[in-house]
């Protein structure tokens, strides 16, 4: 895939620190339009920290981010108009249809021809039977797909996705998977996506960072990346750097 050069997301020196933990430290990194980021790490590395401190959901101890140029920490409403996300951690209203919860976020983030919008994405994610049931009582491989609409109904520039397939049966994963590289190839959004299913992210990130104890370790492709480390694959890479990060530094 062609990369071009406009970054939607530009990181520097993000940090955060708590009372006896530097969640993200020092990190910098960019994600250009059209481009699929893939966030690693073990547990506890800083992924979702950084994943909310992007959406100014936390305050950074230190550091920067720009959205289209625009710095969330000042311009906060203009910056996140046109991102969005979705999480396993953060689910719709239950006690809302999945018309209803879509037409919420169709107001909220101002979608032009918002009902028909909602229909595309119905189609899309293939919720139309659903569209009068409780998101509470749908399966957790639904509610992700219904958590994937809100995220894509104001088409944002910056989609950020953490763990998107994790409740997935393998068809709809793949089709999901799908669905957000035709997404990344054919508008002008960039994509930031966290998982720890090395296949997934083979398949489908065009670079990967990978973050341990908050700073990042390494960055590349994930296609070519284990080749150069002497790893068969992205997860014999992934357990030598989380077991052995010092190693790297031999390397
Ligand atoms: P996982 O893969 O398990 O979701 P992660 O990479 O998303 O992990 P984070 O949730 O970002 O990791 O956590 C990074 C570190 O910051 C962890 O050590 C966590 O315990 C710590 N941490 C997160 N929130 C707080 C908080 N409010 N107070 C203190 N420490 C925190």
């Amino acid at each position: 895939m062609t990369v071009s050069k406009k970054p939607v997301l530009e990181v520097r020196g993000l940090t955060k620190n708590y009372k006896s933990t530097t969640a993200v430290d020092s990190v910098s990194f960019e994600v250009r339009s059209n481009e699929i980021v893939g966030l690693l790490g073990p547990n506890g590395a800083g992924k979702t920290t950084t994943i909310n401190m992007i959406l100014g959901v936390l305050e950074p101890t230190h550091g920067s981010i720009r959205i289209e140029g625009r710095d969330v920490a000042l311009e906060r409403s203009e910056a996140l108009e046109r991102t969005n996300f979705a999480a396993v951690y953060s689910p719709l209203p239950g006690n809302l249809t999945v018309s209803q919860n879509l037409r919420i976020f169709g107001l909220l983030y101002n979608v032009p021809d918002s009902e028909k919008r909602i229909e595309q994405l119905l189609e899309e994610f293939e919720l139309k039977q659903f569209r009068n049931t409780r998101c509470g009582v749908l399966s957790s491989g639904e509610q992700t797909r219904v958590s994937l609409a809100k995220a894509t109904i104001n088409r944002p520039h910056l989609l950020l996705l953490d763990e998107p397939t994790a409740s997935l049966d393998p068809s709809t994963a793949q089709s999901i998977r799908e669905k957000i590289k035709e997404y990344a190839a054919q508008g002008e959004g960039g994509v930031l996506w966290t998982s720890h299913n090395m296949y997934e992210v083979t398949d489908v990130c065009d670079r990967v960072l990978f973050l341990s104890h908050g700073k990042i370790l390494l960055q590349g492709d994930p296609k070519t990346l284990p080749g150069e480390y002497k790893k068969k694959n992205l997860e014999e890479l992934f357990i030598m750097v989380a077991r052995e990060p010092l190693l790297l530094e031999s390397m």
